[in-house]
């Protein structure tokens, strides 16, 4: 039962076996140059065990969103020497995923030689898990590792289609630490407390509905407040707002005093009349007509902290605030040093959270920072992460 674990697969012995593994090498890239390379050196623990024990690798991820088209943009070319330097090793690439050109390649890989392949999703069967692109993938391998925890919620060619076709499966390190800490909020040491933020209603609903009966506390920051504010007749100015989602606002806060369980929502707000580098602020209690709410104010801030502090748990994604502009990053940061300061377990994901979290250069002080923001928020949700599912069958 479970996950198939990299270990189960090493002792199985991987020498001179050519082991597949789906990686998440999607970089962000600035004329062709690595401007973050996170996420290469997050692939490494999985990459050097292989390696150790003798597998031959051949290493795959997508790289944006090229919509099945091969578009130099995409290509996953720069990655392959700084993968080289990362692991102290040769890394030959492939300028295709598939063909006969990648099986060659494949085969005529050295024990422990690492062979980095060209986008997946140059080809629109990725994407659609399409059978005999899966197949075509599997054709180059004896066994496959999933270490991609980013994609891990969708269930595409290589994170779920390949499993069919090869016979060792197994979940590389970082998915598995992955899943292990997120399963710490899914059944966690109480009280749990969850602060969710972000820009909007509409992106949060799933993780909303799913957190609010499970979370002794949940906090809502961001531009997602005043939709929430808005269901309890508040006035909320110009600030974004979602009409359309105030009914589910409602029914969520409903639900959450019916269960007797801490629903906070801001109740001070730090406004400005524009989202601008120097626009004027005020703090304020009652958000005036012609201003909008860009972080939730000092008073919340403290109270959402104290919460906190009291937690044995803390889960946390999305922005208090428009965090991008210092003069409204407070908040954020307020909770990021709370985070840090706290003595409960400790995860928080998404792209904008963890980008907060190393402004403040608290990272290290948080138990889990999650590489995954979609597939971390579908997981703590309790749903079934395709990929994951596809290694247990
Ligand atoms: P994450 O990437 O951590 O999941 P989101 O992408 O959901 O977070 O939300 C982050 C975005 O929300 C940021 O760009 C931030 O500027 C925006 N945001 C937060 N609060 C507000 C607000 N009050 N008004 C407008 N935008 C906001
Ligand atoms: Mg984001």
């Amino acid at each position: 039962m479970g996950v198939p674990t990299l270990d189960s697969l090493i002792a199985k012995g991987v020498r001179g076996k050519r082991v597949f593994v789906r990686a998440d090498l999607n970089v962000p890239l600035k004329d062709g140059r690595i401007t973050d390379d996170t996420r290469i050196r997050a692939s490494l623990p999985t990459l050097q065990r292989l390696r150790k024990a003798g597998a031959r690798l051949i290493v795959a991820s997508h790289l944006g969103r090229p919509k099945g088209e091969a578009k130099p943009e995409f290509s996953l070319r720069p990655v392959a020497p700084r993968l080289a330097e990362l692991l102290g090793c040769g890394v030959s690439f492939c300028d295709d995923c598939i063909g006969a050109d990648a099986r060659r390649k494949a085969d005529e890989l050295g024990d422990g030689d690492v062979l980095l392949l060209e986008n997946l999703r140059f080809h629109e069967g990725e994407t659609k898990n399409d059978p005999d692109f899966a197949r075509a993938l599997a054709q180059l391998a004896d066994a496959f590792v999933l270490d991609a925890f980013g994609t891990a919620h969708r269930a595409h060619a290589s994170t779920v289609g390949i499993t069919e076709h090869v016979a060792d499966v197994a979940a590389g390190e970082l998915l598995e630490s992955e899943l292990a800490h997120l399963r710490v909020v899914r059944e966690p040491e109480r009280p749990l407390m969850v602060v969710l933020g972000g820009a909007k209603v509409s992106d949060k609903l799933a993780v909303l509905e799913a957190l609010a009966p499970h979370a002794d506390v949940l906090a809502i920051g961001g531009a997602m407040s005043y939709t929430f504010m808005a269901a309890r007749g508040e006035g909320v100015g110009s600030s974004l707002m979602e009409p359309e989602r105030i009914a589910d606002a409602k029914r969520i806060l409903d639900a959450a005093e019916a269960s007797g369980r801490t629903l906070l929502i801001p109740t001070d707000h730090v406004v400005a009349q524009k989202i601008e580098d120097g626009a004027e602020t005020r703090v304020v209690r009652a958000i005036p007509d012609g201003w909008m709410g860009v972080d939730i104010g000092p008073e919340t801030a403290a109270r959402y902290a104290e919460a906190i502090a009291l937690a044995r748990t803390f889960f946390w994604n999305g922005p208090m605030g428009v965090f991008e502009i210092d003069a409204f990053s407070k908040g954020t940061a307020a909770v990021a040093s709370a985070a840090a300061d706290a003595s409960a377990t400790t995860v928080v994901g998404g792209g904008d959270s963890l980008a907060a979290i190393n402004q403040q250069g608290v990272g290290d002080r948080i138990t889990h920072l999650s590489t995954g923001g979609g597939a971390s928020l579908e997981y703590v949700q309790g749903l079934v992460l395709p990929g994951v599912a596809a290694l247990e069958r």
